[in-house]
């Protein structure tokens, strides 16, 4: 057996280039995708088994295929969307080398079953090795195509090999498909596994690019997102998209970017958008953006591999400077904002940066004019360097682990053991689900989007679907809107009592520093003002209740606290004004808890206050970021629930429920009277000045109505005007 040199059997040829073009099941998910794209398709669904290697079916409602063409499609270089060669550089489709079934046809059994709009039926055909096997069947179907391709790999038992952990797989069409998903908004997308009920991303045909962002990578994300869109004519390009702002950073870069609708990679424009953002974002964090780009077609090299993602195009250094640059522009003009709420709780105000107070007929002390001699250098989007800093956890020296049977001090609230407080868990108990996500994205990499979505929102999701008299679903699958009647009249309590000089001054103040718990110090233009952070807190996390109404995250607990030694602790303090006439405490308690598992299915529908079967608080509502309530004041916050509700009425309901949560939820003085007094610099002590002026301060710049009453009666009070300093010291 010398070295003699044989042709290679085709079949064998053509396998080899089959692996070439098709190297796992996401690759061959990306091409059946385009296809379907290509072919109009409005709703595309996949369902896949083993990670693509058992199965993967793909159903769309496109063009379908016309019968002639059902014999040919799975032959190499068989296209109908390219005729010559020129067509290639004004190529509009995804799809253009007729390489992706064929390739796919000689490794894996594959099957279309498809029909056109003007056929009687459908065709069903299967194909191996590039040929139609047997005659086509007619069979019963709706218009669009179904491509089913089994036991991919069957017959290249290297490349099986290579492929051994099947849930990897399973994350990469995943995560292909999502994108694909937000890249083509307005379209609807669903991957499932085989048998089961619940997709692994699934988008709605009315949803816009920020709501599938939401589905796929969570609220964390889409709330800080900025719109992005700018084209250069020298360059034929277009570029638009949405870029996380800088409150929000992830451990690894998350660049989702599409080249004339085209999934792509581009190591050159990740690394020049990252070194923008390392102004912007603490170290070793990094954004997530959606970018797609339009280029005219001639300047990019159209023939990539199709495994070869990574793209290059003409004038590549200008045009990523050109999209850097515009990425810069969107980050400094937002540096400070949130954008929590898709409604605008704020309507039409913007922070007027300039050198002369705006004055409107509710304000109270700004109509005077304010000249730049006045003016002090400070400005409100500056943003403290410890604001990237998190609290220091709390030592966890937790006095008397306290039953409710042990506790003595009756005049304290109680903690009770099983709830955990300090810092560190409030970390812990902050497993908001979206910073949950956010951050398991981050650490998984490809596997990303593979995980469920969380039962709450999966519930929510089903929720919205059949609850069609009070709610609609709203255009994403997670906000609802709600159209309840005393929630749109709360809503508007809100706006049409609101102070609009309070809110300019909250909106561009620049924050000097908390005296205590209740009071904190601010500085607008000349002006230092002394404020009441309680009051202001918990109006602001009243009408934070009000407007996500029905849309909250959860806390959850990390052990869940029976109502019952809740309400028993709430009782034991004075506070609850409990007396023997009252009766027994231990019946009250249980009252409490039995009233209480009767509301839990709305109070956990509406307000994220989850109570289950057997009694227990298990979840509390995610209202702002980062944001847990002491759990000092859990006790009387589940007391009072029970017995300061107007349980009748659903406005007055909804109105007390929130401000009962919001007095719960406020800044107040429990914080530093908990504290050891030596403790002050540390821990608890340290979480609230930290959560005050991190949080509280920074959501009054964009989230908050403060009410008209503010000004008078002693919340919002101006202790210096520095003019008038100036006076004095001119004097000395
Ligand atoms: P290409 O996309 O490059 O044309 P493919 O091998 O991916 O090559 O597809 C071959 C042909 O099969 C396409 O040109 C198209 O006519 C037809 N086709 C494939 N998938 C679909 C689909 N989902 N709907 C309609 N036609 C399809
Ligand atoms: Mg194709």
């Amino acid at each position: 057996m010398s070295g003699v040199i044989r042709r290679l059997d085709e079949t064998v040829v053509n396998r080899i280039a089959a692996g070439e073009v098709i190297q796992r099941p996401a690759n061959a998910v990306k091409e059946l995708i385009e296809n379907c794209l290509d072919a109009k398709s409005t709703s595309i669904q996949v369902t896949v088994k083993d990670g693509g290697l058992k199965l993967l079916q793909i159903q769309d409602n496109g063009t379908g295929i016309r019968r002639e063409d059902m014999e040919i499609v799975c032959e190499r270089f068989t296209t109908s969307k390219l005729q010559t060669f020129d067509d290639l550089s004004a190529i509009a489709t995804y799809g253009f080398r007729g390489e992706a079934l064929a390739s796919i046809s000689h490794v894996a059994h594959v099957t279309i079953t498809t029909k056109t709009a003007d056929a009687k039926c459908a065709y069903r055909g299967s194909y191996s090795d590039g040929k139609v096997k047997g005659p086509l069947k007619p069979c019963a179907g709706n218009q669009g195509t179904q491509i089913l391709v089994e036991d991919l790999f069957y017959n290249v038992s290297t490349r099986r090999k290579a492929l051994k952990n099947p849930s990897d797989e399973h994350s990469r069409i995943v995560e292909v498909i999502s994108r694909y998903a937000i890249h083509n908004s307005g379209k609807s997308f669903c991957v499932k596994k085989h048998g089961e009920t619940v997709a692994d991303v699934r988008t709605l045909p009315n949803a816009s690019v920020v709501d599938n962002i939401r589905v796929v990578f969570g609220n964390a994300v889409s709330r800080e997102l900025i719109e992005v869109a700018c084209e250069d004519q020298k360059l034929a390009y277009k570029m638009k998209g949405y870029i996380s702002n800088a409150n929000y950073s992830v451990k690894k870069c998350i660049l989702i970017l599409f080249i004339n609708h085209r999934l792509v990679e581009s190591s050159a424009l990740k690394k020049a958008i990252e070194a923008t953002y390392t102004a912007y974002l603490p170290k070793n964090t990094h954004p997530f953006l959606y970018l797609s780009l339009e280029i005219a077609p001639q300047n990019v090299d159209v023939n990539v591999h199709p495994t070869k993602h990574e793209v290059h195009f003409l004038h590549e250094d200008s045009v990523i400077e050109s999209v850097q640059k515009h990425v810069e522009s969107k980050l400094l003009g937002t540096n400070s904002s949130r954008t929590y709420f898709t409604q605008t709780l704020l309507p039409g105000l913007s922070v007027s940066g300039g050198t002369e107070v705006k004055s409107s007929s509710a304000t109270a002390d700004s109509t005077e004019r304010v000249y730049a001699h006045q003016m002090v250098r400070t400005d409100c989007r500056a943003q403290k360097l410890d604001a990237f800093l998190r609290p220091k956890e709390k030592p966890s020296a937790d006095p008397e682990p306290a039953g409710p049977s042990g506790r003595e001090a009756a005049n304290k609230t109680a903690r009770p053991d099983d709830v955990e407080m300090d810092e560190a868990d409030d970390v812990d108990l902050l497993q908001a689900l979206d910073q949950q996500e956010a951050e398991e994205e981050s650490s998984v990499g490809a596997n990303d989007v593979q995980r469920k979505r969380p039962r709450k929102e999966q519930q929510q999701q089903q929720e919205e679907e059949e609850e069609e008299e009070d709610l609609t679903a709203a255009a994403t699958p997670k906000r609802r809107v709600i159209k309840l009647n005393s929630i749109k009249e709360l809503r508007a309590e809100i706006t049409e009592n609101t102070h609009k000089g309070l809110q300019e001054m909250l909106q561009s103040h620049s924050f000097v520093g908390c005296v205590n718990p209740q009071w904190t110090l601010i500085q607008h233009h000349t002006k230092l003002y002394l404020l009441n952070t309680t009051k202001l807190s918990q109006e602001l996390f009243y009408q934070i209740l009000t407007y996500d109404f029905g849309n909250f995250g959860v806390l959850r607990l990390s052990t869940p606290a029976p109502l019952y030694d809740l309400a028993m602790l709430a009782l034991d303090c004075d506070e609850s004004g409990w007396t023997e006439d009252d009766g027994p405490k231990e019946g009250l308690a249980q009252f409490i808890v039995d009233f209480l598992k009767k509301k839990a299915e709305m109070l956990e529908d509406y307000f994220s206050v989850e109570i289950d079967q057997e009694g227990n608080l298990r979840g509390l509502p995610l209202l702002l970021d980062k944001y847990a309530p002491i759990m000092e004041g859990l006790p009387m916050f589940i007391l009072r629930l029970a017995t300061e509700v107007n349980w009748d009425n659903e406005k007055e309901c909804f109105r007390d429920l929130s401000k009962e949560c919001s007095m719960f939820y406020s800044i107040r003085k429990q914080y530093i009277l908990e504290a050891e007094p030596g403790e002050e610099q540390d821990g608890e002590a340290n979480s609230w000045r930290w959560k005050t002026e991190h949080i509280i301060f920074k959501a009054f710049r964009t989230l908050f109505s403060p009410p008209k009453n503010f000004s008078e009666d002693g919340t919002v009070l101006q202790i210096a005007n520095l003019p008038d300093l100036y006076k004095v010291f001119e004097r000395c």
